[in-house]
């Protein structure tokens, strides 16, 4: 008996897969039917300097059954893969539709943070009360960690030593000498609050800087270095990862699911989905309209002079942000090279629009007037998975069906995302009873407007752009 015919992922597919497997940048998670199947990654810094990919298992080319699949073979994907075997002797096997990592993981500004979802410390203890707010630190802690060895166990160039969270105006120094307050007085979390005059001569002459906040937690990683090192204890522990076998069809027939794939069906007792801001609406109704994706750019500069490094004064190799809601990130790579992000288009479509490149590009200038004409060497954009309520999930969404998924991180998943494959490893293993956080126990909110969110966002942008860049 079919219990349930749950959805029919990317129609249309076909096509594509004759066609083409280039990159394609105008790709909109809340448009498109599917992310693709065996795509080129984005142009980024990143894939042009991870070196060989290490081997993968290869699409799938007939039916099979599993006992447990994940979807998506990103951060979260290949962590809930690696500790399904290391820590619970589950050999697991990963659907990607494109290639490993060719989500948001290949594509990420590599500041690995102490901190989950949009919410601040502070923020945490408005919501849900001290209690709470403190077991959800030690839940973020404990899963920054986890990172640090995992990030020891990969060759993937780590620039440790913190994170400075930089106010880009004078005003905005009391807000983050109020959030230090909570760190140190509710979490005994240790923090150093730095004038504007110290941070531009000891750190780094950032001309917008007014002074900045420095947590001694944060490593900046090679992202895609980090992903294929995923890969490679995943499957050395005996993980299989398919790529190019994007997940296109999916029956749930008597509790097992049927995923089918453009090379064959792949029949599972327990489906974990780890597509982040990748998910189609389709994928799963678990999922559909339960995740915002927003639209980030990043870029690389070519490798800089003595004269301009010195005339911005990099002195750190820290990861650093700003106070803007669509805030900069940025931090001098090994190679001698500045990384930057920000704001993005809203839709996909627009996103190869030069102004939003340019936009950046003047936001550099901004920051560093040494680096006005510096030529650019990498530029690209990525899908973030912002959650309705600024918080991640981790969860089975339906106490009936074998069926789990962890994302929602909003622009703060290089850490997290591994300890939440963690425990959505023990989600699918039955072992989550010591998982009691709101972030374990809810599924991903909806939204009440969800087909008009595009149209608050564009108003909540104008918005933003007012507050956080005029004058
Ligand atoms: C430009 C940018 C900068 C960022 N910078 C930072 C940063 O500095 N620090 C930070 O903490 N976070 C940052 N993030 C966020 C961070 O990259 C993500 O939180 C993290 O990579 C999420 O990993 P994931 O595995 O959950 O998702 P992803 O890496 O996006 O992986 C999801 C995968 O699922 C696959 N998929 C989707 N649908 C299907 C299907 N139907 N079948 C099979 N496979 C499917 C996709 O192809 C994709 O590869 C940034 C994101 C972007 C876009």
């Amino acid at each position: 008996m079919v219990q349930s015919v749950i959805t029919r992922v990317g129609e249309g597919l076909s096509g594509a897969r004759d066609s083409a497997t280039q990159y394609d940048p105008t790709y909109d998670p809340l448009v498109s039917p599917g992310p693709g199947q065996g795509k080129q990654y984005a142009p980024t810094y990143w894939v042009a300097t991870a070196g060989t990919p290490p081997p993968d298992d290869g699409p799938i080319t007939k039916d099979i059954d599993v006992d447990v699949a994940i979807i998506g073979a990103g951060y979260t994907g290949l962590a809930t893969a690696l500790c399904l075997a290391r820590e619970h002797g589950i050999k697991a096997v990963v659907l990607e539709a494109n290639r490993t990592s060719w989500g948001c993981s290949s594509r990420n500004g590599g500041q690995g943070q102490n901190a989950s979802g949009r919410l601040s410390r502070s923020q945490w203890v408005e919501r849900w009360g001290k209690d709470v707010a403190l077991k959800m630190h030690d839940e973020i802690q404990e899963g920054f960690d986890n990172f640090k060895k995992l990030v020891a166990e990969i060759d993937c160039d780590p620039q440790p030593g913190g994170h400075f969270l930089i106010a880009h105006r004078p005003r905005l120094m009391a807000k983050l000498a109020a959030e230090s307050k909570v760190w140190k007085d509710v979490f005994g979390y240790p923090s150093e609050l730095i004038d504007q005059a110290t941070f531009r001569r000891e750190y780094v002459n950032d001309s917008e800087a007014a002074g900045a906040l420095h947590e001694p937690e944060g490593i900046g990683i090679h992202a895609l270095k980090l992903a294929f090192g995923y890969l490679r204890l995943a499957r050395e522990a005996g993980a299989k990862v398919h790529p190019a076998s994007p997940v296109i069809g999916w029956e749930t027939i008597n509790g097992i699911h049927h995923l089918r794939t453009p090379g064959g069906i792949v029949r599972a007792r327990s489906v974990g989905i780890a597509t982040g801001a990748y998910t189609a609406q389709n994928l799963h109704p678990s999922l559909t309209s339960r995740v915002m994706p927003i639209l980030s750019n990043s870029m690389v500069t070519r490798p800089l002079t003595s004269q301009e490094i010195a005339a911005c004064n990099f002195r750190t190799t820290q990861v650093l942000t700003d106070t803007r809601t669509l805030r900069f990130y940025y931090r001098f790579l090994p190679d001698n090279r500045l990384q930057i992000g920000s704001r993005s288009a809203i839709t996909g479509a627009d996103a190869p629009n030069s102004k939003h490149f340019e936009l950046l590009v003047e936001g550099m200038g901004r920051k560093f007037p040494a680096l006005r004409g510096v030529a650019i060497d990498y530029s690209w954009w990525g899908w973030v998975d912002v959650s309705h309520d600024m918080m991640p999930r981790v969860c089975q969404p339906d106490p009936k069906q074998q069926v789990f998924y962890a994302l929602g991180y909003g622009g703060n998943g290089v850490s997290y995302s591994q300890q939440a494959g963690r425990r959505l490893a023990e989600r699918i293993a039955g072992k989550a009873e010591k998982q009691t956080l709101p972030i374990f126990t809810s599924p991903l909110p909806g939204h009440p407007f969800a087909p008009f969110r595009r149209i608050g966002q564009r108003m909540l942008y104008q918005m933003y752009f007012r507050r956080d860049e005029k004058p």
